[in-house]
């Protein structure tokens, strides 16, 4: 049992510089070498944990490459081009998107695409779902070339992590890991200025005591590096996920055969993730001098680029079961009691005005 030893990590952690925080917390249990999640075998798919948007339905990737078609032809089809994916899971998206463009915009689709990702099982499973393309790894987005980059990132940003701090009447404080008998939260330190300041904590009024607020560092860092290379070299971000726009309430949750969990006792062996947070990535790649659009619903963006009109396309005269399948997962993708409203869509762009499709109100 990975849960075991995430345990066991924990407590030698504390002993050594006492209570953690909760974002190494998250990313020791997804990434771990010895028993990190994303390390074990079938967690996406209808077989695993959780099911994602790419593996719902090969409509959803098709979109997403006709989307980044249309701005690269609108961003005048620079010849040198990147397509970027973040956490590309099983390689769906990316192979979706691909067979999309490779119909469109065959020039773009020759593109070289290049993958950040960190589990090592993943990446053979890449390799093998993505061989007709020329792809290249890397473990974070620092060292891919200065080129204009077209990159999405699906559910990625939900796992690296959040920390947690609390009102406690009068300050407000870390909210930590700690394990006595059992794992549980203990108040951390005050607060100081740069972490009131990463919190956004002094924009809530009049607090109650005991709201928790959330900070993601490594969605910060990310935002930083891709914003500064968007505005530099040009190209976008493509941003779905599981989202809100501030940054209250705790949303760390854990699902585990696609039930929820709790988080701590089954970290290892369960998906662990949180509400991204779209106002926060707004203000960051704001702070770099580029351009924030959205967030709008998944709902609104795939509806708006065509998510019907494609459905309708795809289906056979003289074969209802197979477009049944198809509506129904273009319903699980769209309808607000599935996915529809919970998951939202936002865009880094270069600084620039009005609205791409799927962004319109
Ligand atoms: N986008 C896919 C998979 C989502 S799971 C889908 O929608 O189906 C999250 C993915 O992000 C996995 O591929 C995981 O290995 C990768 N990942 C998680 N943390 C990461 C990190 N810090 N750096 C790079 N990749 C990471």
């Amino acid at each position: 049992m990975n849960s075991a030893k995430f345990r066991n990590w924990v407590k030698k952690e504390i002993l050594s510089s006492g209570p953690i925080s909760l974002s190494n917390a998250m990313r020791a249990a997804l990434t771990h070498k010895d028993f990190g999640y994303y390390h074990s075998k079938k967690i996406i798919g209808s077989n695993g944990d959780f099911i994602t948007g790419p593996e719902i339905s090969q409509i959803y990737g098709e979109l997403i490459g006709a989307f980044l078609g249309y701005i690269w032809e609108h961003s005048g089809k620079p010849s040198n081009s990147l397509l970027c994916e973040f956490g590309p899971g099983l390689g769906t998206l990316s192979a979706d998107i691909n067979r999309a463009l490779s119909q469109i915009y065959p020039n773009f689709s020759c593109s070289p695409l290049h993958l950040i990702e960190t589990s090592k099982s993943f990446r053979k499973i890449q390799k093998t779902k993505l061989k007709k393309q020329s792809v290249y790894w890397h473990e974070d987005f620092k060292k891919i070339p200065k080129n204009p980059v077209f990159a999405v990132a699906n559910e990625f940003f939900d796992a690296l992590g959040v920390d947690q701090a609390f009102f406690d009447g009068i300050n407000w404080r870390q909210r930590l890991l700690n394990f006595s008998t059992k794992f549980e939260y203990v108040a951390g330190p005050i607060l100081n200025e740069t972490q009131i300041k990463l919190f956004d904590a002094n924009h809530i009024k009049n607090p109650d005591k005991g709201t928790i607020i959330e900070y993601s560092p490594k969605t910060d860092q990310i935002i930083t590096e891709v914003a500064l290379h968007i505005k530099q070299f040009g190209g976008i971000l493509l941003i779905i996920d599981y989202g809100k726009t501030n940054q209250i309430g705790d949303t760390i949750q854990a699902v585990l055969n696609h039930k929820p969990a709790e988080p701590w006792s089954s970290a290892g062996d369960a998906d662990i993730s949180h509400w991204v947070d779209f106002k926060s990535i707004e203000r960051t790649a704001e702070k770099v001098g580029a351009r924030f659009i959205g967030p709008v619903s998944q709902s609104h963006f795939l509806t708006q680029i065509g998510i019907k009109q494609r459905a309708q396309n795809l289906s056979q005269i003289d074969n209802p079961r197979h477009n049944r399948a198809i509506f129904a997962a273009v319903d699980r993708l769209i309808s607000p009691a599935h996915m529809g409203n919970l998951f939202q869509v936002g865009l880094i762009t270069p600084t620039g005005k009005g609205f791409p499709p799927g962004f319109e109100v």
